[in-house]
C-alpha cells in the first residue's frame, strides 16, 4: 500500500473513530446512570409499604388480646403484602425490559389472544367495580412479539382505565390494521389526565395527582412497563386525553403479513 494513502486515510478514520468511542463511553454512561437512578428510585419507593408491613405486624402484636384489632391490623397488613409482591413483580419487569438482554421470545402472535388473555386478567377487578369491558374491531390479526410481555403491557392499559374510571362506567379496547400496523386502543370515559402530567406518566413511578391516585394503590410503573415493552416490540404508544373526560391510549405494532400464528401454550388442566 503506497504510504502517502494510508496517512490520508487514517487521517479521514481517526476523528470518526474518536466519536464512535466517545459516543460508546457516553451511551454507557447514560446507561449506567440510569441504572443508579433506578436503584435509588426503586429502594425509596420500597421503603414505604416495608415500613408498613413492619409496623402492621407491631400492632398486631401489640394487639394480641383484641381480636377485632387484630383481624383489623391483619386485613392491612395483607392489603399491604399483596401491594409489595406487585410492586416488586413490576420492578423486575421492567428491569428485565430495561436491560439490554435479550426478552424471551419473538414469535408470530395473534393480537386476538393478547387481548383475551388481558381482557381475563383484569376481570375480577373490573367486576368488582361493576365495570364492563367492550371488545370491539378487526379480528385476526398477527404481529411479532413476545405474548406474555404484550398481554401484560394490555392487561396495564386496562387495569389503569379501570382504576381512574367510576363505578359501573364502561371501558373499551379496539384493535383495526392502519398502515402496517395494527392499532390496540383502550379507552375511558374516566378521570383523565391534566396536560401537564401527560409527558410524565410513562416515567416510572410518576402518579399524577397524588392524592387520588393513591387511593387506587397503583405502583407508578405499569406505563413505564407499556412504553418499554411497546418499544421492545417495535412499536409506539399515544395518549389522547381530557381531564373529566376520558382517556384513551393506543398501541402500535408492526403488522405480520400472511402469518400463521404460533399456538398459545396449552393450559395445564387439572
Ligand atoms: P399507577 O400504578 O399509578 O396506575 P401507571 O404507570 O400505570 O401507574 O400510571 C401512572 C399515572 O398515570 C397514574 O398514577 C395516573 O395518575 C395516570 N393514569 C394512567 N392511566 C390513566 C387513565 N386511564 N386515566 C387517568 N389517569 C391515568
Amino acid at each position: 500500500v503506497e504510504p502517502r494513502l494510508v496517512a490520508s486515510r487514517a487521517s479521514v478514520i481517526t476523528p470518526r473513530l474518536t466519536l464512535i468511542v466517545i459516543r460508546d463511553i457516553t451511551e454507557r454512561e447514560r446507561v449506567e446512570q440510569m441504572r443508579r437512578d433506578f436503584v435509588a428510585n426503586t429502594s425509596h419507593e420500597l421503603k414505604t409499604p416495608v415500613g408498613a408491613v413492619t409496623l402492621l405486624a407491631e400492632a398486631i402484636d401489640s394487639a394480641a388480646d383484641d381480636p377485632d384489632q387484630v383481624r383489623h391490623f391483619a386485613g392491612r397488613l395483607t392489603a399491604e403484602a399483596l401491594r409489595l409482591g406487585q410492586l416488586t413483580s413490576r420492578i423486575m419487569n421492567l428491569s428485565r425490559l430495561q436491560s439490554a438482554d435479550d426478552i424471551a421470545e419473538m414469535r408470530d402472535v395473534a393480537v386476538d389472544e393478547v387481548v383475551t388473555a388481558a381482557i381475563e386478567s383484569q376481570g375480577i377487578t373490573a367486576e368488582a367495580s361493576g365495570i364492563t369491558i367492550a371488545r370491539g374491531g378487526e379480528r385476526g390479526l398477527v404481529v411479532r412479539g413476545d405474548r406474555q410481555i404484550l398481554t401484560e403491557a394490555i392487561g396495564n392499559l386496562l387495569a389503569n382505565a379501570v382504576a381512574y374510571s367510576p363505578s359501573g362506567a364502561q371501558v373499551g379496547i379496539g384493535v383495526r390494521e392502519a398502515d402496517d400496523t395494527v392499532e390496540i386502543a383502550v379507552a375511558d370515559h374516566g378521570i383523565g389526565i391534566h396536560e401537564d402530567d401527560q409527558q410524565r406518566i410513562f416515567e416510572r413511578f410518576y402518579r399524577a395527582d397524588q392524592a387520588r391516585s393513591r387511593r387506587t394503590g397503583g405502583t407508578g410503573l405499569g406505563l413505564s412497563i407499556v412504553k418499554h415493552a411497546v418499544q421492545r416490540h417495535g412499536g409506539t404508544v399515544e395518549l389522547w386525553s381530557r381531564p373529566g373526560r376520558g382517556s384513551t391510549f393506543t398501541i402500535r405494532l408492526p403488522l405480520v403479513r400472511g402469518a400463521e400464528p404460533s399456538a398459545a401454550p396449552k393450559r395445564k388442566s387439572k
